[in-house]
């Protein structure tokens, strides 16, 4: 695609021109961006997929702007493993890993981003902004270094101390706020009013948002052009779970996908978990929550997409699950010491509600689920210190490493 595509309102359905904008002026509701699916489908679209460049931008038909190669990280198109192991533990004997800790910045974020950066640069900012819960700040510092961009990245304070340190690095002013994520997102639609900054994740959010699309469009091409019959997906604003069931429907709509019945499941940690709450309780209402997990990069307590989350999995059959801090360690372990991927908390969220799952028969013996791994595990582990004595080594290192430590003179 040349140009940014015209918006649409997803609840009254005015048409606003391509732009920095997110809201409709006349009730509020989130802006989508609009496709001519009908022409899309009379263009060759498999053979243009399958001969462009291993990553996102294979899907550029499918995106709301194009690339631009000096700037491109190339996320994207990483490996759909079968997990034969994991599967195997779990009783599943057509289980998948979408591996999304491999990306540039080693989250899914990279998708999104690399799509909110080629809009910033159509919409000619020079500053990049977001709110973030760890990934995106990466991600977002990342991008713009290599667009030559500004970056001015808002995060909570108490974000894992690895994934700060590795934001840094790229350059970016790192803004630590005060609060919850919840707090530092309303300070950045503020700032948003007032001072022409491209907030990937907020003015931009309906061109970002799509590149979310790509992690249904992927999985759907690797399983052979085929949409899988489950899918679980971690939420936090909720825009990655509506944005893969998006990109699956759409592939049917343009043609790529005879039919979809992929039921959409959620995955959220149970010390945030509004989504799951109201699917749980029935209701459309979803309460704000003050998030108190270890799954820092899912913890927003008033996601923006939630309600459309209720919809997608209701819609499709799905169900949202929350699990507790305990079982998502064991979620990270059990992915990493079945099939050798060491995951963030996110992946652990996953991971634990597809074994929930498992557990409940929510999935038949011959069908196809795939769990999304949305998240490079981060784990900065200080050094022990010492000083340099046999008895404080003696002391402070022989227990942590284990294993004979017997002494070589009697
Ligand atoms: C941001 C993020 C998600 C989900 O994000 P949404 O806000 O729901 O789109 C999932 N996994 C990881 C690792 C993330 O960083
Ligand atoms: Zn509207």
């Amino acid at each position: 695609m040349a140009d940014p595509q015209q918006l649409r309102c997803r609840e009254c359905g005015t048409v606003y021109a391509a732009g920095p904008i997110y809201v409709c002026e006349k009730c509020f509701g989130p802006l989508e961006v609009i496709y001519d699916y009908d022409g899309l489908a009379r263009q060759p679209l498999r053979q243009i997929i399958e001969s462009g460049p291993p990553s996102i931008w294979r899907y550029e038909a499918l995106l709301p702007v194009g690339r631009v190669p000096d700037v491109d990280l190339s996320p994207g198109y990483t490996p759909l493993l079968r997990a034969s192991r994991l599967g195997r533990a779990l009783g599943l004997s057509h289980l998948y890993i979408k591996n999304d800790t491999v990306n540039p910045t080693w989250s899914f974020k990279d998708r999104v981003v690399a799509v909110a950066i080629a809009a910033a640069l159509r919409f000619q900012f020079e500053v990049v902004a977001c709110a973030s819960t760890g990934n995106l700040a990466n991600a977002v510092a990342a991008h713009a270094a290599r667009a030559g961009l500004r970056a001015c990245v808002f995060i909570p304070n108490g974000l894992e101390r690895g994934k700060v340190l590795t934001t840094a690095a790229y350059g970016p002013t790192l803004v630590e706020v005060d609060g919850t994520y919840d707090d530092v997102n309303r300070l950045c639609a503020e700032i948003a009013e007032e001072h022409r900054w491209a907030f990937v994740n907020v003015n931009l959010r309906p061109y970002y948002s799509e590149g979310g699309k790509t992690l249904g469009f992927e999985v759907a091409e690797q399983l052979g052009w085929r949409a899988p019959d489950h899918v679980v997906v971690p939420i936090a604003s909720g825009s990655l779970l509506v944005k893969i069931h998006k990109g699956l429907t759409e592939l049917a709509k343009v043609g790529l996908l005879d039919r979809v019945s992929t039921r959409v499941h959620g995955a959220q940690a149970a010390g945030c978990a509004p989504v799951a709450t109201a699917f749980a309780e029935g209701t459309e209402e979803i309460r704000p929550v003050r998030p108190n997990t270890i799954a820092r990069s899912l913890a927003i307590g008033t996601p923006a997409d939630g309600r459309y989350v209720l919809r997608v999995t209701k819609e499709t059959g799905g169900v949202i699950a929350a699990v507790s801090d305990d079982e998502i360690v064991a979620g990270i372990r059990l992915l990493a010491e079945t099939e050798g991927i060491f995951t963030e908390t996110a992946g652990g969220v996953t991971i634990a509600v597809l074994r929930a799952l498992a557990e409940r028969g929510t999935f038949g013996p011959d069908e196809v689920v795939v769990a999304y791994v949305t998240g490079q595990a981060d784990s900065v582990t200080a050094p022990v210190a010492i000083r340099p004595t046999l008895r404080d080594f003696e002391r402070n290192v022989l227990d942590l490493v284990g294993g004979p430590g017997d002494r070589v003179h009697a």
